[in-house]
């Protein structure tokens, strides 16, 4: 689905049940979303207004080193070191972000549902998510770098946010037209 797609613009529900039919969505996105290809994938992107995105972040997409900025991710609770990427591809079912954390970061963002267009997007280094895996199971994890970005993009598309409710008044400028275009292209306006 593409802007203006009147899906990618509600609050999506929440999964009741975690059943054999979402696991196949889950696989049939994860399957798009490689074949895009993207980092990331949220269900109002294929039409379904549900709480889930899948996305698989591999380690050699990572930027740059995450330096460690002491007292930072050195705290009072053991908890498991952010992680920038993930191990495979994964599915988060109904998740839920808290405790926004670092600086906020402007890097340039793509979606899939907004081809040709870039913008400079605003997002707070570091997150947590707690969410249920393909198999309905609970997690939680903390997310930094471009993990962290896929995260957080993937989960305001269930909130019926795009990049480009969030870019900067520069990119808003520069995409102005390619908005106008897709815009024209499925008659709205
Ligand atoms: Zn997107």
């Amino acid at each position: 689905m593409h802007y203006p797609d009147p899906v990618l613009r509600v609050r999506a529900a929440d999964v009741p049940d975690v059943t054999g039919e979402v696991r196949d969505v889950a696989d049939r996105m994860l399957e798009l979303m490689f074949d895009a290809p993207g980092i990331g994938l949220a269900a109002p992107q294929v039409g379904l207004s549900w709480r889930l995105f899948v996305c698989h972040v591999p380690p050699e997409d990572e930027q740059r080193e995450e330096t460690e900025e002491p007292g930072d991710t050195a705290g009072e609770n053991a908890v498991a070191p952010p992680l920038a990427s993930t191990a495979g591809p994964m599915v988060f079912i109904n998740p839920v972000l808290s405790d926004p954390t670092g600086p906020v970061e402007w890097e340039s963002e793509g979606c899939l549902s907004l081809p040709r267009i870039t913008g400079e997007v605003p997002r707070p280094r570091t997150i947590t998510v707690s969410a249920l895996d393909r198999e309905g199971k609970p997690f939680t994890l903390t997310a930094t770098g471009l993990l962290s970005r896929c995260v957080q993009h993937e989960t305001d598309h269930l909130d019926g946010v795009l990049i480009l409710d969030k870019m900067s008044p520069l990119s808003r400028l520069r995409t102005r037209s390619t908005v106008r275009g897709l815009e024209k292209a499925a008659g709205v306006r």
